[in-house]
């Protein structure tokens, strides 16, 4: 595997952990209309997310491993991929 291989898989290992946690969060939710992940609008979600991913790292959990520790690096993702969650267009 050449190495601009694995750092596109790493970075979907990473980008699908905070998705993932984002998801336990409950910061974004399944919309089976708009087939994506939307906003929950929900303003203590992104706290538990931040809850989470820490617990994930403390634990060396098999979804965060990639990050190899690096709390930050993960919390910085978790904004990121939620300010990229569109709203629910479907109602
Ligand atoms: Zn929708």
């Amino acid at each position: 595997m050449g190495v601009a291989k694995r750092m596109l898989d790493d970075q979907k290992c990473m980008d699908d952990a905070a998705t993932e946690i984002l998801k336990r969060a409950r910061a974004i939710i399944w919309c089976e209309d708009c087939d994506a992940f939307v906003d929950n609008f929900d303003p203590d979600a992104l706290i538990r997310a931040y809850k989470i991913a820490n617990d994930m790292i403390t634990r060396n959990h098999k979804l965060v491993v990639v990050f190899n520790g690096d709390r930050k690096a993960l919390i910085e993702l978790i904004d990121s991929v939620y300010a990229d969650v569109d709203s629910c267009r479907c109602t």
